[in-house]
């Protein structure tokens, strides 16, 4: 086991910290000397009513361990207030995590404006908002770890969630451009895609596969990239009952038809090989990506 890590000095929101993984994020950072702000709307798990309850409960349970804690009760809707909870207590906001969420499950052809509309509100928006409110504070400063939340229903679809995977999927796309926004201003912006026993899970899960998927196994990884020792940034993890492992894309060379005029039929006749992963890239940016689409174009068009 290497140095314990320790996050002394400074100053930690977590949205969504009264139940789940975003409790066991923050009785972590807690623990290991942060002072955290314990966001939680204290809703029900699509997103009805309110109570302070689950917020003052971890806190209550920070303190007791001897960490430094404060409530705050907001929605993520109104980041501003919870970045401003941050500044009043502790002066500060070095690291947010990403990750109060509700579902609103319905198959696509059930499912209301206002179905979706919450769940991009929460999830998409509040984490616009709060980490928008961070972000100068960050960028003064020199330094800031934000973690994202996603889910293995964005990154891959699943049934009855088209509103979720929408705004989890969203998630990773503003994570990867604030990786980049970031990365001069040592601000490092990470997603993770968690498996863990919960309220949101419970619902989709049996019994004994809940008591594998704690949200203490989720938490160290969370705390990880939150740490400033952890260099990562743009990435996106899976985690879950211990395991942990970076995700990807992956590009097949694919076939360039170069200018030469092509219809459909043609496209049918290269289907093998578009879709060919022998010998695939893995394109980590924007640049990558256009040069196979641009080769041949340097040259006059048509020519390649
Ligand atoms: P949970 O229901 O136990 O905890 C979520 C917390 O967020 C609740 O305490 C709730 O009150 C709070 N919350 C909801 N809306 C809020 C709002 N507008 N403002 C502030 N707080 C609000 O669920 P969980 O499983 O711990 O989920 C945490 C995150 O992980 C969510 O973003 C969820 O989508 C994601 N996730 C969880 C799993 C899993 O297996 N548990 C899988 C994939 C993704």
């Amino acid at each position: 086991m290497g140095d314990e890590l320790r996050y002394d000095g400074r100053v930690a929101i977590v949205t969504g910290a009264g139940n789940g993984l975003g409790r066991a994020h923050a009785l972590l950072l807690g623990a290991r000397g942060a002072s955290v702000v314990v966001n939680d709307l204290g809703g029900d798990v699509h997103g009805g009513g309110k109570s302070s309850a689950a917020a003052d409960q971890v806190v209550a349970e920070i303190k007791a361990a001897g960490g430094n804690a404060v409530a705050n009760y907001d929605s993520v809707e109104d980041g501003g207030s919870i970045v401003q909870t941050a500044l009043d207590h502790f002066g500060g906001v070095d690291i947010v995590i990403n990750n109060a969420g509700i579902l609103r499950d319905s198959s696509f052809a059930k499912m209301s404006a206002d179905d979706w509309d919450l769940i991009y509100r929460v999830h998409v928006l509040g984490a616009f908002r709060v980490t928008h409110a961070a972000w100068p504070h960050m960028r003064n400063k020199g330094y800031g770890r934000i973690v994202m939340t996603t889910s293995a229903a964005g990154i891959y679809g699943n049934f009855g969630q088209t509103n979720y995977s929408m705004a989890k999927m969203g998630l990773i796309g503003m994570a990867n451009t604030l990786a980049i926004e970031g990365a001069s201003k040592n601000i490092r912006v990470n997603t993770i895609a968690p498996l863990a026993g919960s309220r949101i899970s419970e619902t989709v899960m049996p019994p004994q596969m809940l008591e594998a998927l704690k949200p203490e196994y989720v938490a160290p990884l969370a705390a990880y990239l939150s740490h400033e020792s952890c260099e990562e940034s743009g990435s996106l993890f899976e985690v879950g009952a211990g395991f942990h492992a970076k995700l990807r894309w992956e590009r097949t060379v694919g076939h360039h038809f170069q200018g030469k005029s092509f219809g459909p039929e043609d496209v049918a006749e290269k289907w093998a090989e578009i879709g060919d992963f022998n010998d695939a890239t893995y394109p980590k940016s924007i640049g990558e990506s256009l040069m196979s689409i641009l080769q041949g174009v340097a040259s006059p068009f048509g020519q390649g």
